[in-house]
């Protein structure tokens, strides 16, 4: 349709009433298209754990709970998958939320360094595999206005895929650097990449480079959808860069405001 309006513009000053015709009929369906693909995408990924939680049910009832052995991992994958639903409908509550800007930002001013160290230390004391971390904050202050429970969120969620795709010995690497009047975050993994042509897609709904791995490793499609709306409301931008075999790093931008004295508290 695009294609279409440059001829169309070529034409009389007549014509021109039908180009912002032409324009809203795209623009709507597009919207509806987008509607349509959204309602689809989640009638399949809450069907995917409805069967799989039936037929471990059937099997159940058809006498597999009298086996000691195979019933409790039976129970175990209809819990699993339970719990992958309710996250998958927490977080589509909270998608509908932030469409619907049904939402307040409980913003505060947060010292940059000592919020992201706080979250990397968590990561830190709870990983189990053999990941090293790497940190290169810069020395000086920067205070954020930010929800500090959204912006957690955000950071969690990143940070818990760097983990997801990162191989055994590998590094992730947390960095802040300052331009003007932002501050940019960047976090960075040994992971496997993601290729090329799809690296702008991880940030839609539902978009994953392996659905099949995603959903094994408990994903709902929908984390980095979540952190790009939050960013956003934040007045930033969130992007990755990656390359196939080498890593994954995942960038956002925050407005600061730089504290005289250098200090907190
Ligand atoms: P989920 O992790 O639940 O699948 P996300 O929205 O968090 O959903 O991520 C979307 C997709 O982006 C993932 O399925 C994965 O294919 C890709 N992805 C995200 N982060 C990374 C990473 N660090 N390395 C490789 N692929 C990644």
């Amino acid at each position: 349709l695009r294609a279409n309006f440059s001829v169309i513009q070529k034409e009389t000053g007549f014509v021109n009433g039908l180009i912002t015709v032409l324009h809203d009929i795209t623009e709507q369906e597009k919207i509806e298209m987008e509607r349509r693909e959204f309602v689809s995408n989640v009638s399949h990924e809450l069907r995917t754990p409805l069967t799989t939680m039936r037929s471990y049910l059937e099997a159940l009832a058809d006498g597999a709970w009298r086996d000691e052995q195979i019933a409790p991992t039976f129970l175990n994958v209809t819990q699993t998958e339970t719990e992958r639903m309710i996250r998958l409908v927490n977080d589509l509550l909270q998608l509908s939320k932030m469409d619907a800007r049904e939402y307040n930002l409980n913003k505060e001013f947060v010292e940059f360094n000592k919020f992201f160290n706080r979250i990397i230390d968590r990561f830190e004391m709870s990983k189990s595999q053999n990941v090293e971390f790497k940190r290169y904050l810069p020395e000086n202050s920067y205070f954020v206005e930010i929800d500090a429970d959204k912006l957690t969120q955000v950071i969690d969620n990143i940070i818990s895929n760097a983990l997801k795709y990162s191989p055994d010995g590998g590094n992730i690497r947390f960095g802040v650097t300052v331009q003007e009047n932002l501050i940019k975050i960047m976090i960075s993994d040994d992971g496997m990449g993601i290729p090329k042509e799809n690296v702008g897609r991880i940030f839609d709904r539902f978009y994953r480079v392996d659905r099949a791995r995603s959903r094994a490793m408990g994903g709902t499609g929908l984390g980095l959808a979540i952190a790009k709306e939050m960013i956003e409301a934040h007045g930033g931008h969130i992007w990755a860069e990656s390359e196939e075999g080498v890593g994954t790093t995942v960038f956002f931008t925050l407005p600061f405001e730089l504290d005289e004295a250098g200090e907190w508290d």
